[in-house]
């Protein structure tokens, strides 16, 4: 492909993932991934995105390949590039889906990241190089099925290699830009990889991707990226302090000049009452009759009494530390001396896991456990409970709290990262003004979590404010259109450094 001076309409973004809904969804990535191309597509954005061709994933995006086979890392056999749409897009906008194929890698049983014992798969390092480096190929040389993004926007550890290939390409053409789901995942490995990699020894060091011994993947992102960005406003600050910033706190303030924060949206259509399918009964702000159903059957689901006036607390959640999981296990049996009941649904932790079902069998009919992966479970929850419970460590954006507002579920959340730039707490002056949307508390202690739900759980026993805080929630806009367009804005400056836009 020749090179351009100029650059015209329709910008190209390739956008590259590991995982994206509904093909392979762990977390907030999943769905970021699956509705951000969509929503930039209709900004007339030509968007198109990468993923490794996992099971069933070529099958699902009714793929066919469009290369023979490659060679992409020196050590390692060939891969083949798959396309396809995204099955269940936003309307009217068919998103093209390149798989990488390459079965010894990807074509197995388990998640993407773990074994179905929960262990990290041994070959990780290999399996998302070789995604990094076709997306490096797709944005050097002559790219890939006669395409070349302006471009690529790699998203967390699995995709941190992308800027680092393309700026070892005697022949880069993409620009580059990187965001931060989760800091707390890095992707270090040994260094005995190099070779493997494909990457000059040259690159190994401070100044580059090597990070206390290791190779990590994440810091090559941060490092090589023609930009930076997380996935809200808080978390671009939060980042470059040592308390969130994970031993990177010192590179990213470094490079706080190409870092920047945008609050992810919400897929409006997916996570919609009055639409959602997963639903007993559909619903708006204009009447939550229906969301009383929903509650009557949540009770059915979770073997919990049959109790409409008690507030239902509900947790959809990894069980990690991060999610503060141990706080809210802390002061369950204070919480459960009120009239109450709690609903869980998550998996992670063993530990943890064990602890939620324990307390299950010590109260039944008021706390109810589902260890493991629902999303249609995930989504009755958000309609039938009544408190949503995010006590966060840290939360670069957090979606759940949005699903909840939208939901008319006020949520409770620590005031940190998107959490803090998405939730109104409730106060005089708030519920005054009409802004209020949840319950927002400062520190992640047991005392400070507690006290902000006894707050919630009196205000539920004052129906008028609480219509109104939950009708406040219902109409905030959390779409993908504002931020779509943010994004689209970072992509044009990025760009226009490298080429006149016409
Ligand atoms: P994170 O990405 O850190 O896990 P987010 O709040 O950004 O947290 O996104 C979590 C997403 O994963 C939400 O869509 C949530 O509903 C979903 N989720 C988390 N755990 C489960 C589970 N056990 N079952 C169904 N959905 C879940």
């Amino acid at each position: 492909m020749e090179r351009e001076s100029m650059i015209e309409k329709p910008l190209r973004v390739l956008y590259v993932a590991s995982e994206v809904y509904p093909l392979a969804k762990t977390g907030g990535l999943g769905d970021v991934s699956s509705v951000l191309p969509s929503a930039l597509r209709q900004l007339g954005v030509d968007a198109r995105l990468l993923i490794p061709a996992y099971r069933g994933v070529i099958a699902q995006i009714q793929g066919y390949p469009v290369s023979g086979l490659f060679s992409v890392l020196p050590s390692l056999g060939p891969v083949q590039l798959f396309r396809g749409v995204l099955p269940e897009a936003l309307p009217g906008s068919l998103t093209p889906v390149y798989a990488v194929e390459c079965p010894f890698l990807y074509d197995r049983l388990g998640g993407p990241y773990l074994d179905s014992y929960g262990q990290d798969w041994p070959d990780n390092a290999l399996r998302f190089a070789v995604l990094s480096k076709v997306a490096a190929l797709f944005g050097s040389g002559s790219g890939l099925d006669g395409w070349q993004p302006h471009i690529i926007h790699c998203n967390d550890w699995q995709t941190g290699l992308v800027p680092v290939y393309l700026a070892h390409h005697p022949e880069a053409y993409s620009c580059s830009v990187i965001s931060i789901h989760n800091l707390a995942f890095q992707g270090n490995f040994s260094p005995d990889l190099m070779p493997v990699l494909g990457l000059p020894w040259s690159c190994f060091n401070y100044h580059g991707i090597e990070f206390y011994g290791c190779i990590s993947y994440l810091k090559a992102g941060l490092y090589y990226a023609d930009k930076i960005l997380t996935v809200s406003q808080s978390y671009a600050r939060e980042i470059q302090t040592p308390e969130f910033g994970f031993g990177l706190e010192g590179l990213l303030a470094d490079c706080r000049g190409r870092l920047t924060g945008i609050l992810n949206g919400i897929d409006v259509s997916r996570w919609n009452p009055s639409t959602d399918p997963y639903l007993v009964a559909n619903y708006d702000a204009s009447n939550l009759c229906g969301k009383l159903e929903n509650k009557r059957e949540l009770q059915v689901r979770m073997r919990l009494d049959p109790e409409l006036d008690l507030p239902i607390l509900a947790l959809v959640t990894r069980l990690t530390e991060q999610k503060g999981v141990d706080l809210v296990l802390s002061l369950m049996v204070e919480l459960l001396e009120q009239p109450l009941q709690v609903v869980v649904l998550g998996s992670g932790d063993k530990n943890y896991q064990l602890q939620w079902k324990v307390l299950a069998a010590q109260y039944p009919g008021r706390v109810g456990v589902a260890i493991g992966y629902d999303e249609g479970l995930a989504h009755l929850i958000e309609a039938g409970a009544d408190l949503f419970l995010m006590p966060s460590r840290f939360e670069p954006c957090g979606l759940n709290q949005m699903y909840s507002m939208r939901y008319g579920t006020l949520p409770v959340v620590r005031r940190t990262g998107g959490l803090a730039d998405s939730v109104v707490d409730v106060t005089p002056r708030s519920l005054l003004d009409g802004t209020a949307t949840g319950f927002v508390f400062e520190n992640a202690n047991r005392s400070e979590l507690l006290a902000c739900l006894l707050r919630a759980l009196l205000l539920y026993g004052n129906s008028r404010d609480w219509r109104q805080v939950q009708s406040h929630g219902m109409h905030c806009d959390f779409s993908w259109a504002a931020s779509a367009a943010l994004y689209l804005e970072l992509y044009r400056t990025t760009v226009s450094a490298r080429w006149s836009l016409v």
